[in-house]
């Protein structure tokens, strides 16, 4: 019988990998594409931030920060001395109108319990720190100015946990894991991100594509924070010279991975454009699409033991902040695994129970 089996190789099950081989666990990761052609995590775009609702996530914020600042201690191999993820520590920008300034001003409460180091300025002022931005219909906005929130590289961070873990131990293998039950082993992890379903079908958490833009401006302001605009969900970011932007609808049931074009016409440049008024003049460069693991429930993590079995623990349903949350939820698998409680960070409240039972958790601030 093997130790412990996770199934999937992506961010989620890579952590995993690497926290429970430091406890010293044997270790074997089964994965159906070590290409990761469609897995979620090489088409993220990379952002940590701490500015969420729920205390849990802006607490997993944190931890992932500390993790990648802490990156290249944690993360070197005889192989690689010096891993890196290239951090960007632009920092996060969201706006909030009317509408949503008193959901924000109790998530406020909760970034200051947590010390999260957020600023809060009304939209009017907003000018004075963003001149770039046209803050007509801003009634509120939360930002960090000391590095505490950016952007890495997806891939970079994966290959720098995978190393370590393997150097600790762990084994990655090829292979299609078609049902728990052809699974031997003392502790079974599913890490199958938006294809959990398959494996647990009482988790609600499926694919939902979401599609990225690359535009080009002629202005190019190489400071500017991961900026959110939650009047119309639209979200942007610089990267080498260009942008990046999010499309604010997700579709559920695509049929494959080809970006929503119409997005970006329709929805995505009006947005920027109304926003930050240079972007009036921006081009498209590409796009891509790839699924956030959308926990229909409530837009939040499933983690945890699934009580229906002896042995199996599962993680996913992140939607949008899986990247970011894998150290923190790598560590918190490992904390319940080995001990059988959550010791960094009490993350209780994404158990499975409230899946099962249908009692929704929601975490407003999806980008
Ligand atoms: C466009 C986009 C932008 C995003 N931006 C961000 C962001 O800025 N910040 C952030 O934190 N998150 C972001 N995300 C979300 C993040 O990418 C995901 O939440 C995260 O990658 C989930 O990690 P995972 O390991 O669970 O899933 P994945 O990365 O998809 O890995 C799961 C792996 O499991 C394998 N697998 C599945 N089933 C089986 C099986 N039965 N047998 C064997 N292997 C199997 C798959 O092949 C896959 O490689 C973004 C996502 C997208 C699509």
């Amino acid at each position: 019988m093997e130790d412990v089996v996770i199934i999937g190789g992506g961010i989620i099950g890579t952590a995993t990998a690497y926290f429970l081989s430091l406890e010293g666990r044997k270790v074997k990761v089964i994965e159906r594409d070590p290409t990761y052609k469609i897995a979620s995590f090489p088409l993220s775009l990379g952002g940590f931030r701490r500015q969420f609702f729920q205390k849990e996530n802006i607490l997993l914020g944190k931890f992932a920060k500390e993790f990648i600042l802490n990156l290249p201690k944690h993360l070197k191999t005889k192989k690689n001395p010096k891993p890196t993820a290239s951090m960007v520590a632009n920092g996060y920008l969201l706006m909030f109108g009317p509408d949503k300034a008193e959901e924000q001003y109790k998530a406020l409460i909760n970034h200051k319990e947590c010390e999260a180091g957020t600023k809060n300025i009304k939209g009017s002022a907003l000018t004075n720190i963003f001149p770039y931005v046209n803050n007509e219909g801003i009634e509120t906005a939360t930002y960090t100015d000391n590095e505490t929130e950016g952007w890495i590289d997806p891939f970079l961070f994966h290959g720098a946990l995978k190393s370590k873990a393997q150097e600790l131990g762990a084994n990655f293998v090829k292979g299609d894991v078609k049902s728990i039950s052809e699974i031997n082993a003392k502790t079974i992890v599913s890490a199958a991100g938006c294809w959990t379903k398959e494996l647990l079908k009482d988790i609600p958490v499926v694919p939902q594509k979401h599609t990225v833009f690359r535009v080009k401006c002629p202005k190019y302001i190489k400071e500017m924070p991961l900026t959110g605009d939650l009047t119309t969900g639209v979200y942007w970011r610089p990267e080498g010279g260009e942008y990046l932007a999010g499309s604010p609808i997700s579709t559920f049931d695509a049929k494959d991975l080809e970006p929503e074009w119409n997005h970006f016409e329709e929805l995505v440049w009006p947005a920027l454009a109304k926003r930050v008024p240079m972007f009036e003049e921006l081009k498209l460069t590409g796009a891509w699409a790839g699924y956030y693991d959308c926990n229909k429930l409530d837009n939040n993590a499933v983690v945890g033991k699934h009580p229906k079995y002896e042995n199996v623990y599962m993680a996913s349903g992140f939607t949008g902040r899986g990247l970011m949350q894998a150290p923190g939820i790598g560590r918190a698998l490992t904390e319940l695994i080995t001990t059988g409680k959550y010791q960094t960070i009490d993350i209780s409240v994404f158990g499975i129970d409230r899946v099962l039972n249908s009692t929704a958790r929601p975490e407003p601030y999806v980008l």
